[in-house]
C-alpha cells in the first residue's frame, strides 16, 4: 500500500478543486426532473466542467479488470442501481426515483470526487429516510477522519450507526483520492475500532457510504459498469472528498 501524502499546494488546488466540483453538482441536481434523461444530465456536466477549464475524471476512466473504458462524465445510477450506471438518451426519469450523481473532477492535475443522491420530484417516505439516512452515514464517517484515527474507525462509525436497518455495500468502498482518482487506502463503509491504515495529516480521502433499503447484495449488469441491488430495492449513495488535517477534517468537496 502507498499512501499519498499531499503538500501544501497540491492541498490548494484540490480545494480549489473540490469547490468547482461541488458548484457543477448542485448545478446538475437542478437539472433532475421528471422527463429528464440521463444523457442530458451528463451533458450538462460534461460541458460546464470544460467551461470551468478542468477534466471530467471519469470519462474514458478505465478501472483495473475493465474490458473498456468508461464511456460518460458523469454516473447516474437510478432507484435500485447503486452505482456507476452509464447516462443514456433512452432513460428518462420519473416522478419518484430517486437518481445518484457521481462526478470526479480533474483540476490543475489533481482529482477530487463527489456523489449526492437526489429525489425526482416528490418521493416516497422511504425513499427519503434511505436518503437522509446515507447522508447521515456519510457525515459520521467523515467525522471520524481524523489524524490518529484508522480507516477501521471510519467503517465501524458507519456501520455501528446503519445498526442493520439498510444493506451497507461491502464489495465497493471510498479510497484515496488526489494524483489519481483511486489512490489507497480502501476505505470500507464496515469495520472495526482501530484497525486499518492510519489516518495521517495530508491524507486527502474520499468516503462514500451506499445503503440499500433491502439486502446488501450486488448485481453488475451486462454493460459491465452498472451495479445495481440483487434483491430489487432501491439504494443511495452519497460522497465526499477529505482531508485529514491535525484538527477537524475538512470536507473538499463544498462551496
Ligand atoms: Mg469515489
Amino acid at each position: 500500500m502507498s499512501i499519498i501524502i499531499k503538500n501544501k499546494e497540491e492541498i490548494e488546488i484540490l480545494r480549489q478543486g473540490g469547490r468547482r466540483l461541488a458548484a457543477v453538482l448542485i448545478k446538475v441536481a437542478k437539472k433532475v426532473a421528471p422527463g429528464v434523461t440521463t444523457a442530458e444530465l451528463d451533458k450538462y456536466a460534461h460541458d460546464l466542467i470544460i467551461e470551468g477549464g478542468d477534466e471530467p475524471a471519469f470519462l474514458n476512466y478505465k478501472p483495473e479488470g475493465q474490458s473498456r473504458a468508461y464511456p460518460a462524465s458523469l454516473c447516474i445510477s437510478v432507484n435500485n442501481e447503486i452505482v456507476h450506471g452509464i447516462p443514456k438518451t433512452s432513460k428518462v426519469l420519473k416522478e419518484g426515483d430517486i437518481v445518484s450523481l457521481d462526478l470526479g473532477l480533474k483540476h490543475k492535475g489533481l482529482f477530487t470526487d463527489h456523489a449526492i443522491t437526489v429525489p425526482v420530484g416528490e418521493i416516497s417516505k422511504a425513499s427519503k429516510q434511505l436518503l437522509n439516512a446515507t447522508k447521515e452515514a456519510l457525515m459520521i464517517g467523515i467525522e471520524e477522519a481524523r489524524a490518529g484515527n484508522t480507516v477501521g474507525d471510519i467503517g465501524y462509525a458507519i456501520e455501528k450507526f446503519v445498526a442493520g436497518k439498510y444493506g451497507i455495500v461491502r464489495e465497493l468502498s471510498g479510497h484515496g483520492v488526489g494524483k489519481k482518482i483511486h489512490e489507497d487506502p480502501y476505505i470500507p463503509n464496515y469495520g472495526k475500532r482501530g484497525k486499518g491504515q492510519k489516518l495521517i495529516p495530508g491524507m486527502v480521502i474520499a468516503i462514500e457510504p451506499m445503503l440499500n433499503i433491502g439486502k446488501a447484495g450486488i448485481i453488475t449488469l451486462s454493460d459491465g459498469y452498472t451495479i445495481k441491488t440483487s434483491d430489487g430495492s432501491r439504494s443511495a449513495h452519497f460522497e465526499h472528498t477529505v482531508l485529514i488535517t491535525n484538527d477537524a477534517p475538512e470536507i473538499l468537496t463544498m462551496i
